[in-house]
């Protein structure tokens, strides 16, 4: 799907190019205008494409936001709370009472529900529960962090994603951009919430 839009976008911006270098011709603009401008325009695209995908490949901290729809249904808030403490506490176990993600074993742990989304079919299933440090945790659901912590809090978060991604601010910003626009996307449909074949929702 994203590989497809990137191929569009080349194809419309080839065409473009053409366009834009014959228009020049036409009205005998100077040869290096119509040579320099389409070029530098084309590398600049390029340039785009290749550092957005450096963004969101391989990310090992990612943020995984859920669909409106599906808000405050999860294993935590549907099993009996002595099943969701033996799940959890046998998670942290497994984990060696560390963060799964950056290694961290003196925060607060979090269990947290990793979910995998058919976009097409509209069913949330659940991968795995997870050991996730307070911080981890608070960057996976980076939009409600946002809604439940002030400025300071989210800073620390940003930070705290670029050094396990080894990334930069603006790439954090652009990367945050593509999440969000997906997940408002799924914001108009409603998930089937499965467990393994179990049906949550
Ligand atoms: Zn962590």
């Amino acid at each position: 799907m994203i590989k497809n839009k990137v191929i569009l976008g080349h194809i419309v911006f080839s065409l473009l190019l053409w366009g834009y270098t014959g228009f020049y011709t036409w009205y005998r603009a100077p040869q290096w205008i119509a040579v320099l401008l389409p070029l530098g325009s084309f590398f600049a695209f390029n340039f785009m494409v290749i550092s957005w995908y450096r963004v969101t490949d391989g990310l090992k901290l990612e943020i995984e936001p859920i669909p409106i729809s599906s808000w405050g249904i999860s294993l935590a808030s549907r099993l009996p709370k002595e099943e969701w403490d033996d799940l959890r506490t046998k998670v942290y176990r497994d984990a060696d009472y560390k963060c799964e993600i950056c290694g961290n074993g003196e925060e607060q742990l979090h269990c947290h529900e990793q979910w995998a989304f058919d976009d097409k079919r509209s069913i949330q299933k659940l991968v795995r529960c997870i050991c996730l440090c307070k911080t981890c945790h608070d960057v996976k659901h980076l939009g409600r962090s946002k809604e439940v912590y002030g400025k300071g809090h989210i800073s620390l978060l940003v930070r705290h994603w670029c050094k396990i991604n080894k990334r930069l601010e603006q790439d954090f910003y652009m990367y945050e951009k593509e999440i969000f626009t997906l997940n408002k996307k799924r914001a108009d449909k409603f998930y089937v919430i499965k467990v393994g074949r179990r049906i949550l929702v």
